[in-house]
């Protein structure tokens, strides 16, 4: 992009090449080597707590595994299927906002209004991942009882893929530009990273203009009143705008999700999939009796017919 300046342009790659790296991998390793010395760090805090140490790297351990499967395993499947909505969205011809229209446009507008409108479909997304028959896949986010910065990484390949598409077609109907979206990126995710991490920071003043710490710890506590608030992952205004925004003080409550398996990888793998077989077992019957109902209704109303045609 030609209107980046070569102070922003330098920047850009410092962080690319120096301290992130050109990629998610490097990037999840740079915030890992951050989560582990914060990690010792709590547990010298906590008077060498060996049981807190360890349950809190079972944890880091566990979304290890998420992201190993989520990369190697279903990357491909989730990379394929977004590139298929887009083949679809541009084929559809719909209008949309021209690339050219950013040219002219500084980075330190499109920067803002691209995490602006990111967080904007993240709160959304987030807010149908909270509704009953999606939360299965979503659980699995909210499955850790010990906050830390890695819990952000702790995402269902399902769930990516939703958000994924809902991205890919919101963005490609606004035409940003590429090199902001990739600043963006960083930014949302370093971000998520530490509102992830286990300190009762609130940002005093600023709390509804920079999601905290306190603000995401909320939104993980396991009590009924908590539920479903504190949705936006950067803009907590989203949810004072939404009626979603909830943070009486220092959360000291439990955390987790009930009934969700909290520390076993292959069974939160595979807990949206058995959410959905115990779904259909019990439906399936009544769906079963509904139907042969139905259908030996028709038959009995076709015999009736051919009966009074005979008569
Ligand atoms: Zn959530
Ligand atoms: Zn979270």
């Amino acid at each position: 992009m030609e209107t980046i300046s070569p102070f922003l342009d330098g920047l850009k790659t410092i962080c690319w090449n120096l301290f992130i790296g050109a990629n998610y991998e490097s990037a999840f390793l740079y915030a890992l080597a951050i989560v582990v010395l914060f990690t010792f760090y709590g547990f010298y805090k906590r008077g060498r707590n060996r049981a807190w140490l360890n349950k809190q790297f079972k944890g880091i351990g566990v979304t290890i595994f998420f992201v190993l499967v989520n990369s190697f395993g279903f990357a491909l499947f989730v990379y394929m299927a977004t590139e298929y909505a887009q083949a679809g969205y541009n084929s559809l011809g719909l209008p949309h906002v021209s690339p050219t229209f950013w040219a002219d446009v500084p980075l330190w507008v499109t920067l803002p209004l691209i995490v602006l409108i990111y967080d904007f479909a993240n709160y959304w997304n987030h807010r149908l991942m909270h509704m009953d028959w999606l939360w299965p896949v979503h659980a699995i986010h909210h499955s850790e009882t010990e906050m830390n910065g890695m819990t952000t990484y702790r995402v269902h390949f399902l769930e990516s893929l939703v958000m994924n598409l809902s991205y890919v077609l919101l963005l490609s109907w606004l035409g940003l530009p590429k090199e902001a979206l990739g600043i963006g990126v960083l930014f949302l995710s370093l971000h998520n990273v530490y509102t992830h991490m286990d300190l009762d920071w609130d940002h005093g003043p600023f709390r509804y203009l920079l999601a905290s710490p306190r603000f995401h710890r909320w939104h993980h506590a396991d009590v009924p009143e908590a539920h479903g608030k504190n949705l936006s992952n950067i803009f907590p205004i989203y949810d004072v705008l939404f009626g979603t925004y909830y943070v009486p003080g220092t959360c000291d409550v439990k955390l987790g999700a009930t009934g969700v398996p909290e520390n076993d990888g292959a069974k939160l793998v595979l807990y949206p999939f058995k959410a959905l077989y115990d779904y259909l077992y019990k439906v399936m019957p009544v769906l079963w009796r509904f139907l042969s109902n139905g259908m030996s209704h028709v038959f009995d109303e076709i015999l009736r017919f051919k009966k009074l045609l005979r008569d």
